[in-house]
């Protein structure tokens, strides 16, 4: 077994003994996780298996002594630009849970998303997306990595503890929420909801590495008008009357964003120790209505991504979402039409970065937790988002994402983990809540 190396006393040495015993049990409970259907939503699509997953969660928390919150949050409505406009919870409740400790320790958020991209292209699977399969030392099923794997390892170890009658000094807070894939909602009710610790830890595969920090992210669609007119007969100047191909005047906005993507990338105030700079590009596009036809519009989403270091005194992207429309309005003005017929921007919700310091101490107890099991980590970043960066902004909780598997496996056919992660990950949180939050006398 790979637990074999670190420092680790009596007590731990029984702790790592039990969860390593535990093997089985462990690849039991994340297969009855994945036999919930909890695909993430598109919008509109009805709730799935969310709220059955939360209760099997909600009971056994409940039977190691926690105090347990299951709710349904308001819809969002509209006007809070920090989650999607409209957004309903039903059939989709939120988890919290409270363990509490003997006092005199730190308190550590334990905290995971239900929700796992869905399975298709089903067909291309080996075996059933939804029914957890072993083979060759690895557990495959859609959620098994993001982040099933990572949530039953978390729930193992506050298990194992208590088995063991291990009173920790300080609290436990679990916090399983829905809607990661898609926005980050969920963590954001959760913590409007009063989520929060001194420290957390989100079970993100990172493959025991401690990722402290995330870029933030917004999809804005950019509408380029056109004039229709018939594609198989001369046109006379826009200026008279003529058509205009929607199109084609992409072309000028597609190659500001080029620019703009090289500019970002050479900026020093991008730089950042565990990020790669900001992105922006094109992954959506409409235009046209008929093949004889200009098209009268040509709507482009855009994938913007931006540094922590880039958010504003009032916690929002807003102004690299200035920038990104100055820039492409400008370039685009190179072309007297968009003078008279601006681009028109739509900016759905912001999904806003943060980060911890690389050397806090919930970094350090988390790598060398992972090292005392004998798997080494490093500190690095996630250049996508995570619920972590909500718990750090809106909850002044210092959260990382620590868990088991790879990001390569993450929304991929054949998603898998190895039953060794699993292992080695519950083992590790258990030594992190033994060590962050102490233990009773
Ligand atoms: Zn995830």
């Amino acid at each position: 077994m790979s637990a074999a190396e670190g420092a680790r006393s009596a007590l731990e040495e029984r702790v790592v003994a039990a969860v390593t015993a535990g093997r089985d049990e462990l690849v039991g409970l994340v297969g009855d996780l994945i036999a919930f259907d909890t695909t993430a939503r598109n919008p509109g699509d009805p709730a799935r298996d969310e709220a059955a997953l939360q209760e099997y969660l909600r009971a056994r928390l409940a039977a190691v002594g926690a105090t347990t919150d299951v709710w349904e949050p308001e819809a969002t409505g509209t006007g809070n630009r920090f989650v999607p406009d409209d957004l309903d919870f039903e059939g989709r409740p939120q988890l919290a849970a409270h363990l509490r400790g003997a006092g005199g320790g730190r308190s550590l958020l334990l905290n995971g998303h239900i929700d796992a991209v869905s399975a298709e292209p089903r067909e291309l699977w080996t075996s059933d997306p939804h029914k957890a399969e072993v083979r060759d030392g690895r557990l495959y099923g859609r959620g098994s990595c993001d982040m099933k794997g990572g949530i039953a390892g978390m729930l193992f170890a506050v298990e194992t503890l208590q088995r063991l009658g291990v009173r920790l000094a300080g609290d436990v807070v679990w916090c399983t929420d829905t809607d990661e894939e898609s926005s980050g909602a969920g963590a954001y009710a959760c913590v409007a909801h009063g989520v929060r610790a001194e420290a957390g830890l989100c079970a993100e595969p990172t493959g025991f590495d401690a990722w402290v920090a995330c870029r933030g992210g917004v999809n804005p669609i950019l509408t380029i008008e056109g004039r229709t007119g018939h594609s198989e007969t001369a046109q006379p100047h826009w200026s008279a009357g003529g058509a205009v191909n929607a199109i084609e005047k992409w072309e000028l906005v597609q190659r500001a964003i080029r620019d703009l993507r090289e500019d970002w990338r050479k900026r020093p105030e991008h730089e950042h120790p565990y990020l790669s700079p900001p992105d922006i590009l094109p992954t959506v596009i409409h235009g046209g209505e008929w093949m004889v036809t200009y098209p009268s519009s040509c709507a482009v989403t855009l994938s913007v991504q931006y540094m922590p270091a880039r958010v504003d005194a009032d916690g929002s992207g807003a102004a690299v979402f200035r920038e990104v429309e100055e820039r492409l309005n400008a370039a685009a003005a190179a072309d007297p039409w968009f003078a008279e017929h601006p681009i028109r921007w739509h900016w759905p919700c912001d999904i806003v970065p943060d980060e911890v310091p690389g050397d806090h101490p919930i970094v350090t107890a988390a790598l060398a937790a992972a090292r005392d099991v004998g798997r080494a980590g490093v500190v690095t970043g996630m250049d996508s988002w995570h619920d972590a960066a909500v718990f750090i902004r809106r909850a002044a909780t210092p959260t990382i994402s620590f868990g088991p598997g790879s990001l390569a496996q993450a929304h991929a056919v054949d998603e898998f983990v190895p039953v060794q992660d699993l292992v080695d990950h519950a083992a590790s949180v258990a030594l992190v809540l033994l060590r962050w939050c102490g233990v009773a006398e």
